[in-house]
């Protein structure tokens, strides 16, 4: 095939250089904001890519970063990747026993460092032998003294090594199946499994988020990429605005509530992307500061990666006037799987707004190019009738065929290119998947399954609730029973009696908790996600 008719980022991630020159990043790293054009981030991606050749790097060497989302990682997410060489985002909140164990499949020996993360990084080279060089992005902070790494280490900055090298004058031609990318779970439910991405899949993939009936993203968009580029590729959007134009907004590492919003309405961001618990924290900001942000710009958010309570949903409509498209993925499928806009068919857009509001509380239809089936524990295919729930199952276009370095847990790809994603759904007539629960998160009470997902939303849309987990607890009798863990909004208070009988409309008595635990703050994940394995270990009978 012509290079030229290959999947290959470079024909897609540079697009908005040469449309959209004007416009570009806003990026917020510790030494100041700034503004980057489009054909700038082309250029540095090019002196970026003279600088790893001058290292010898290779195609299919693994290049890391241990960085958040800024303009200097864009210029690795876009250099390396075109180069032939495959980008490796450490996700910053492992510790450092993970970090080493992923490094020691990946052996990077060249990893780009925000600052912040230095002595982190100095500490990964004294596990890594094979570790040669660290790209310290940006300067030091102030108060921070230089360190020396171990011999053999040298420490390049970022700009420095930008100025020092021309441009490279032409991408190399790669194949379509060369990996570009490696990313890990966050370690939800165990240890993180690692997974390759091909310029194949991620172009099609990022397409597909560009679709209108995604997400309506456009170049006439502001979005603020507040999921991490250390997590899942950022899931594309880097990628999908170098391909659009869009104007992308970084945030760096600062991401409290009133930050995000300062950067909403000083950016006039139309679309912004994150998990449920960092809008949760935006809407109780915004409702301790009545009238101090107005979000009159902000048209369209995404949120994925866990599950979103209606009440979410709904305030957000009702009050800021900002839809919210719910979005389901995994790290496994490059990384989004369905989005969920309020309305993509003609029948959908002649509902109105509660029944449309039911349709963006479900994960949502598939994107061009993958199929979503649910199977009973035997494989046999269940019927979508938006009733039966089963194991969602899914395969196209950009699903990995295997973990990158094998797992105990790579039983998940079936032979015939399908993945068992360990999610429990249904699917309705009309294509939309709702999640029901995480298979390792249902409870198993008397023989029967409790959803503590379904439990989880009904008891998060409690006012006196900030935030809700619900696990299981061994019990003698019934084998497992669920418990609520719950964070309490300001001022709020909610015994169990009181929980019971809300739910009671809705769930069956032996579907409810047996116990009400208070707790100052529900743990999460590195990725913002509730940690259930925390919260297992800290209840565990
Ligand atoms: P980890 O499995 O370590 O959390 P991922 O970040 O890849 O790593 O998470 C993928 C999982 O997150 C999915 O399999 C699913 O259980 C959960 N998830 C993602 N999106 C949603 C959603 N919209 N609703 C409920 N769960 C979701």
């Amino acid at each position: 095939m012509n290079p030229s008719r290959r999947l290959l980022l470079k024909h897609l991630a540079f697009r908005a250089a040469e449309i959209s020159p004007l416009d570009g990043l806003i990026s917020s790293p510790a030494d100041g904001e700034r503004f980057v054009t489009w054909p700038e981030v082309a250029d540095r991606s090019k002196r970026l890519a003279t600088a790893l050749s001058a290292w010898g790097v290779q195609p299919g060497d693994r290049v890391a970063t241990l960085a958040f989302n800024d303009h200097r990682h864009i210029d690795a997410y876009f250099a390396v990747p075109c180069l032939g060489a495959t980008l490796h985002p450490i996700n910053v909140r492992w510790n450092l026993e993970e970090m080493a164990s992923v490094l020691e499949h990946t052996r990077d020996r060249i990893v780009f460092v925000d600052p912040s993360l230095m002595d982190r990084a100095m500490a990964l080279a004294d596990r890594c032998p094979w570790i040669e060089h660290l790209v310290r992005m940006g300067p030091l902070e102030t108060g921070v003294g230089p360190t020396a790494a171990r011999a053999g280490v040298t420490i390049t900055d970022h700009d420095e090594l930008l100025q020092s090298s021309p441009p490279i004058a032409d991408w190399p031609d790669l194949e379509e199946h060369d990996v570009m990318a490696m990313c890990s779970t966050s370690g939800t439910t165990g240890i993180p499994k690692t997974v390759a991405y091909s310029h194949r899949t991620t172009c099609l993939h990022t397409m597909a988020i560009g679709l209108t009936d995604c997400m309506r993203l456009s170049g006439r968009d502001t979005l603020l990429a507040i999921v991490p580029m250390f997590h899942a590729l950022g899931w594309c959007f880097p990628y999908a605005c170098g391909m659009l134009g869009s104007r992308l907004v970084l945030p760096h590492r600062d991401l409290r509530p009133e930050r995000i919003l300062d950067l909403l309405v000083a950016h006039e961001v139309t679309a912004s992307v994150a998990v449920p618990t960092v809008w949760n924290a935006v809407l109780a900001a915004l409702s301790a500061s009545p009238g101090r942000w107005d979000l009159g710009h902000l048209e369209r958010i995404v949120s994925g990666g866990a599950a979103p309570t209606a009440s979410m949903i709904k305030t957000f409509r009702d009050e800021h006037g900002v839809e919210v498209i719910h979005s389901w993925g995994m790290t496994e499928i490059n990384p989004v799987g369905t989005m969920s806009p309020a309305a993509t068919t003609r029948e959908e857009a002649a509902l109105n707004p509660d029944q449309r509001l039911r349709h963006q509380q479900v994960a949502g239809r598939p994107l061009p190019g993958l199929k979503l089936e649910i199977q009973d524990e035997d494989g046999r295919r269940l019927p979508h009738d938006g009733e039966t729930t089963g194991r969602l199952v899914v395969s196209g276009w950009w699903v990995a065929e295997s973990y990158a370095f094998g797992h105990p847990d790579e039983e998940c790809f079936g032979p015939d290119g399908r993945l068992d994603t360990g999610d429990i759904a249904s699917i309705d007539d009309h294509g939309r998947m709702a999640i029901r629960d995480r298979g390792k998160d249902m409870i198993k009470s008397g023989g029967e399954w409790i959803s503590s997902l379904a439990l989880e939303r009904a008891i998060g849309d409690f006012s006196e609730v900030a935030a809700c987990a619900v696990v299981a607890r061994p019990d003698d009798r019934w084998g497992e029973r669920p418990i609520a863990v719950i964070s309490l909004a300001p001022a709020s208070s909610l015994d169990l009696a009181t929980l019971l009988e809300r739910l009671a409309g809705d769930f069956e008595r032996w579907q409810c908790p047996d116990d009400l635990v208070l707790v100052d703050s529900i743990p999460l994940t590195s990725t913002g996600k509730i940690d259930k394995k925390a919260l297992r270990a800290r209840f565990p009978s």
